[in-house]
């Protein structure tokens, strides 16, 4: 059999063709994971057939992700693929943020240089891919954020419709205003999150509309590609720790099931530790992974923080993020608002910025290095998951000294940068500027 979904319960195991349309196990409910029949035979060539590549001009091979199609080979051919050229994103140092966190270096590998300004791309190329291959003709997600404005634009430039539904009051402008750019049709529903859920999925069996959420198997098999790339950018040189922010711990998920399949493979040999950061007030598998109890969920009804990409109270991938954290010997840490917060302004201040989610990895380093679970002098690359444009209220509200935690109860501007106020008055700034 070639490559397949199987459900991710290891009490079901059932097995699916790829070409189902599919967010769960029929039979138990489960979890779907991509499961692709490797050649491995061929697999000693792949780092010298993906590094040459990289001069090539063929769309393929300038994705960041479809270069590395021999782990993506799931669409029984590649002449479905949809593509806006994501991925190559830069691993950039921050001396900065090194000393901030107490490690001797630290390499963000930063996911907002992708073409909607974080990592949803490297998923939704994938999942678009998907859509077309099935010959759905509409496509539709529940999200105000990231995961709305990647797969409007992925939709608009392959042909299919792109349907955003939104619980009405909850709305992220920066991240919406780019979903409405890319011409999505934006439906406001009076319901909670889990209502709309529950009638997308009637309304998708219904009408035929492909659902992009992020159980999405096609779109965590997308996200692998973050960690191949980075590892290829390293000259497959295996960090100690990859450090990233957790929300619906798809991407936990995705990067460890790509390492897995890279040591499987024989292209690395061994795996780095995986560290997960959450927010405080939205940490649920924080608790998860310190409780016995693994039957139970600790869903958090209320999530709270200012990082709205990881504002989630129940994250759909907790299983396989657990997996992922066992194998690799990974820890889960948490954040609160003012260290992510602070975390922000350093790694802007590298001249790096990204969204308040992804300083949860920088706040999450200095607390490890803390707590010596992580050596001062370990090799970390933190995963930065969003641009810094993705919310500049945050940050001009930070930077002004009025930023409000989501309580309303005041955030201290450690690393304030107000802008000063001066006269028309050229000695007068002279004086100032000395
Ligand atoms: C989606 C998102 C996250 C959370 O990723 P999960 O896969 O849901 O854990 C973190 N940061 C940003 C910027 C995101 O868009
Ligand atoms: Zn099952």
């Amino acid at each position: 059999m070639s490559s397949r979904l199987v459900c991710f319960n290891p009490d079901c195991r059932a097995e699916y063709a790829s070409t189902e349309v599919l967010y769960a196990c029929t039979k138990c409910g489960g979890l779907l994971e991509a499961r692709i029949d490797y050649d491995r035979a061929a697999a000693a060539g792949w780092k010298q057939l993906w590094r040459e590549r990289r001069m090539s001009n063929a769309p393929l091979d300038a994705s960041g992700v479809w270069r590395y199609r021999e782990m993506l080979d799931l669409f029984d051919g590649f002449e479905h693929v949809v593509t806006l050229r994501e991925g190559n994103t830069p691993l950039l140092p921050g001396a900065k943020a090194a000393a901030y966190g107490g490690l001797d270096h630290v390499v963000f590998k930063h996911q907002g240089f992708n073409p909607t300004g974080s990592f949803k791309d490297n998923g939704m190329t994938c999942g678009a891919t998907q859509a077309k291959r099935l010959g759905l003709k509409r496509v539709a997600c529940v999200s105000t954020g990231n995961t709305s404005a990647s797969m409007a634009a992925y939709a608009a430039t392959s042909g299919l419709d792109p349907i955003i539904f939104i619980p009405n009051g909850n709305i992220a402008f920066g991240k919406l205003s780019q979903a409405l750019d890319y011409g999505a049709k934006t439906l406001q529903v009076e319901a909670n999150f889990d209502q709309i859920l529950a009638l997308v999925r009637e309304l998708a069996d219904r009408l035929g509309i492909y659902l992009l959420n992020s159980v999405n198997p096609f779109r965590i098999e997308g996200q692998k590609s973050i960690v191949i790339e980075m590892l290829d950018q390293r000259d497959w040189k295996v960090p100690d720790w990859v450090v990233l922010p957790g929300g619906n711990l798809g991407n936990v998920s995705a990067f460890g099931k790509g390492l897995r399949e890279l040591l499987d493979l024989g292209l690395i040999d061994k795996l780095p530790r995986l560290a997960v950061v959450q927010a405080a007030g939205s940490a649920p598998f924080y608790d998860y992974v310190r409780q016995d109890d693994k039957a139970h969920f600790p869903t958090v009804t209320k999530p709270e923080t200012l990082a709205t990409a990881i504002k989630i109270g129940d994250p759909v991938s907790y299983p396989k993020a657990l997996l992922e954290i066992e194998t690799s010997g990974g820890v889960v840490e948490r954040a609160n608002e003012q260290e992510i917060a602070d975390a922000k302004a350093v790694i802007g201040a590298c001249g790096i910025g990204c969204e308040p989610a992804s300083a949860a990895t920088l706040a999450g380093i200095k607390k490890l290095v803390a707590a010596g679970t992580m050596r001062a002098d370990a090799d970390v690359v933190a995963v930065l998951t969003g641009n810094v444009l993705k919310d500049p209220d945050y940050i001009y509200h930070y930077h002004t000294g009025v930023l409000k935690g989501p309580h309303g109860e005041p955030l201290t501007s450690t690393f304030g940068n107000k802008p000063t106020v001066v006269p028309n008055d050229a000695d007068a700034i002279a004086a100032l500027l000395g």
